[in-house]
């Protein structure tokens, strides 16, 4: 399949161009020619299908003529060899905990798949890869993890200096290895901007071979629709209205999500919930963008000012604030009532939600409240609760149970290059790096 910049629609790349170069020249955000339709039997069948048959018949759509088919279905299968329980929290309202890969956030599928692609598109090459990727949380984490010790490449971690938790900061910053962190005393905005600017600056572009591994690099966003569809498997009722309420900072989940009902998901609408940091949903109500400074919140993977896949919403829906509308709801909430989501939920549910996951918990209350009837309402937990314990902990008051993986963590030693927001001075540490 051939893929095209959202800012000009007449010029077309390759899987491989669109994958390793990130982001076109001209600034836009690459996406796919066409977004295939799978075949209506699949989705009458899906009873008789697994998470991973789900990941390759979709892939294989994007796939099928650049990747052989053994690869397709090596990549696909090994990107989600973990499962996405839908687990029922009350009467109509699912959890889809998206949390059980390495890194305990949902970051992981997108991550792995791309790692994997990655890899096999940059065999043979000779120059060292490099991948610059600017993170808010847990996208380092996931990215760091699935290209660990892969030979040729080398991968730079943007995060903001005391914007994420202590526990994501050790999954940053304690591989080693062919990972580096570099700690920006700024926010995700200013790590986000330095990375784009590495890939237009001219110097840099032709010493080295520079790659982007953020939700803006289109093998991210493909593999983020696999666990809509699996959702939709393991409902009891699939002839019910469907409801997705993801809880949004760059966007690059809730267009995952786009895609997958372009593809022919039967999804009633999508809610995109957001915490203070609420342009998009202030775009849904007015029809006007207007992108504000980075606010920090107890939801920090969400903490984007400027969300870079507003861009593909906008071509998705051919810049149309009404038929965006007609498909999406925007909510947003802030710290308070994320805090008294999670209390309540706890109480009368027993249901530990994150801070992420009661941001889209909300928004799924509110959009029902104009609805009556019977409905399959699923909100995406996007990281697992002990990635945030303080948070978890200072609002339920109670211990929470620390998975191992983390537990691990917690004694490792911290290694990163602490660093202003300054491009010139991200210059020297590349060359100096790479
Ligand atoms: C990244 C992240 C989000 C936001 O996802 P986007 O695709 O950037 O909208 C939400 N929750 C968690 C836990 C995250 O790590």
């Amino acid at each position: 399949m051939r893929f095209y910049s959202t800012k000009n629609k007449s010029k077309f790349y390759s899987l491989r161009d669109a994958v390793l170069q990130s982001m076109p020249e001209d600034r836009g955000l690459f996406m796919p020619e066409s977004i295939p339709v799978l075949p209506e039997g699949f989705f009458r069948n899906i009873a008789g299908l697994n998470f991973q048959d789900i990941a390759y018949a979709i892939a294989k759509q994007f796939l099928a003529g650049d990747l052989p088919d053994s690869e397709i279905d090596r990549i696909s299968r090994e990107a989600v060899n973990f499962p996405v329980p839908l687990v029922r929290v009350t009467e109509g309202i699912y959890s889809l905990e998206l949390f059980h890969g390495p890194t305990l956030a949902f970051k992981d599928v997108g991550a792995r798949f791309m790692s994997r692609l990655m890899s096999y598109l940059n065999r043979g090459e000779n120059q060292k890869l490099t991948i610059l990727v600017a993170t808010s949380g847990d996208t380092g984490s996931a990215v760091a993890h699935g290209f660990y010790n892969v030979d040729g490449i080398e991968v730079i971690i943007l995060y903001p200096s005391g914007k994420v938790s202590m526990l994501q900061e050790k999954q940053l910053t304690t591989l080693g290895g062919n990972i580096s962190a570099v700690e920006v005393d700024g926010t995700f905005d200013d790590c986000q901007r330095l990375v784009k600017d590495a890939f237009l600056d001219s110097d840099l572009k032709s010493a080295y071979r520079l790659c982007s591994a953020n939700s803006i690099n289109i093998a991210r966003l493909i593999p983020q629709s696999f666990y809509y569809v699996e959702a939709y498997r393991q409902l009891e009722d699939r002839s019910l209205p469907l409801y997705f309420s993801v809880p949004s900072g760059n966007f690059g989940n809730l267009c995952a999500g786009l895609i997958a009902s372009r593809m022919g998901l039967p999804v009633s609408k999508f809610i995109a919930a957001n915490n203070q940091n609420d342009s998009v949903c202030r775009y849904l109500s007015s029809g006007e963008f207007n992108p504000m400074p980075t606010a920090q919140t107890i939801s920090n993977a969400m903490d984007v000012g400027l969300p870079s896949n507003f861009e593909r919403m906008m071509d998705l829906y051919g810049a149309s604030h009404i038929s965006m509308k007609n498909e999406i709801a925007g909510f947003s909430y802030d710290d308070i009532q994320t805090r008294q989501a999670m209390k309540q939920v706890y109480k009368q549910d027993g249901y530990v939600l994150d801070p992420h996951g009661a941001v889209a918990w909300l928004g799924l209350q509110d959009f029902l409240r104009q609805f009556s009837g019977q409905s399959n309402a699923v909100f995406l937990e996007t990281a697992h609760p002990a990635k945030f314990i303080d948070v978890v902990e200072e609002t339920l008051q109670f211990q929470l149970q620390i998975p191992d993986s983390l537990e691990k963590l917690k004694n490792k030693e911290k290694r990163a290059f602490l660093m202003q927001p300054d491009f010139l001075l991200f210059k020297d540490f590349l060359n100096s790096r790479i």
